[in-house]
């Protein structure tokens, strides 16, 4: 069973143009993937292109003026607004693109541990619907239970501080005070510490040097390791490949196709569709060959399928073929245990 199932999510904004004129921006269409325990699975996009907000969808943390249609499926049962918000930085979690999520006025040490939930002083000092204490004893093993949560929680920190090798004198560093690389693993000793079953990771390597990158990437390998489902945003591909076991490839805001990361290989002879081939073989390793054309904006799609004004597969076909790619928009499909939104691959 997998753990997260998106189907067929869509997803635009409105707009207030000029007076009350409203404008709909289309951003993601009619877009399905799944993701199992322990797995890595890569959304692969270009910049830009709405892939986060396919994160944000999911953590239910869309701005008001988005409309949403589609299914989420968590466990095996509806993920709905109330369960996102139970989930939300306990099973679900999330790291972000940007460092600025750290709260500039916060203590490294006080983030972590309340993102862990456990020896949070609200959560203790309520205790049973926050009854007034008026007996001495009781404020004294209140106290108490008080203290041990958060030896507990500092316990706790100091088990993921070990982990992502932060020393403890960051705990009482701000934000400012650490470097790019370090500010990238508090995020994710931030997201690790309760204990997900699932992370989103939305490109959580942009602009750092090539070690920071693989210390990254391998901390999430290693989560995926150990069953942690795990979903890495990202545009750049050969990042991805080194980590994910399959990678989703988004154009013009839906997935195209769900590969297995061991077919990238040779040519692409074993990718599926034209967009995903054309991708691997822009890498610098393949020739560097570059795609002609411009990605559609989702909400301008050209008629028919989203890739055909860029296509090499359809200008080659048949012009039998070549009509159905210009006027029917592929739907998913299954192939060889992937799955690909094309006509013509096979
Ligand atoms: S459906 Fe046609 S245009 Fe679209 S990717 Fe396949 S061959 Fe190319």
């Amino acid at each position: 069973m997998f753990l997260l199932e998106v189907n067929n999510l869509s997803l635009s904004f409105t707009q207030y143009q000029r007076g009350l004129k409203q404008k709909n921006i289309q951003v993601i269409s009619d877009l399905s993937l799944s993701i199992q325990e322990g797995e890595i699975l890569a959304v692969v996009g270009s910049s830009g292109s709405g892939k986060s907000l396919l994160a944000h969808a999911i953590l239910g943390i869309l701005p008001k003026n988005a409309s949403l249609s589609g299914r989420l499926y968590y466990g095996g049962q509806e993920l709905t607004a109330k369960r996102q918000k139970e989930l939300r930085g306990k099973e679900i979690a999330f790291i972000p693109q940007s460092v600025n999520f750290l709260d500039p006025l916060m203590q490294i040490g006080q983030q972590v541990r309340t993102s862990s939930q456990v020896g949070s002083e609200k959560g203790i000092a309520k205790g049973k619907g926050g009854e007034k204490e008026k007996d001495r004893d009781r404020d004294r093993e209140k106290g108490r239970v008080k203290d041990r949560a958060k030896d507990k929680g500092r316990e706790k920190q100091r088990k993921i501080f070990d982990r992502y090798e932060l020393d403890y004198d960051v705990e009482n560093y701000y934000p400012f005070q650490i470097s790019g690389g370090m500010a990238r693993r508090v995020l994710v000793a931030s997201a690790v510490v309760g204990g997900p079953k699932l992370i989103i990771a939305d490109e959580p390597t942009p602009g750092l040097h090539h070690e920071v990158v693989k210390e990254a990437l391998g901390h999430l390998r290693e989560l995926a390791d150990e069953g942690t489902a795990i979903m890495l945003i990202t545009h750049d591909i050969a990042t991805a490949l080194e980590v994910a076991d399959r990678i989703a490839v988004f154009y013009a805001g839906t997935i195209v196709e769900i590969a297995w990361a061991s077919e990238f290989t040779d040519h692409g002879d074993k990718l599926r569709h034209p967009y995903t081939k054309a991708l691997w073989m822009a890498l610098p390793q393949n020739g560097f060959l570059p795609i002609l054309g411009r990605q559609p904006s989702p909400s301008e799609p050209p008629p028919g399928c989203l890739f055909q004004p860029r296509c090499s597969l359809s200008s080659k076909s048949s012009s039998t073929n070549n009509s159905s790619c210009s006027q029917e928009a592929p739907v998913m499909r299954e192939l060889r245990s992937g799955k690909v939104r094309c006509h013509f691959a096979t």
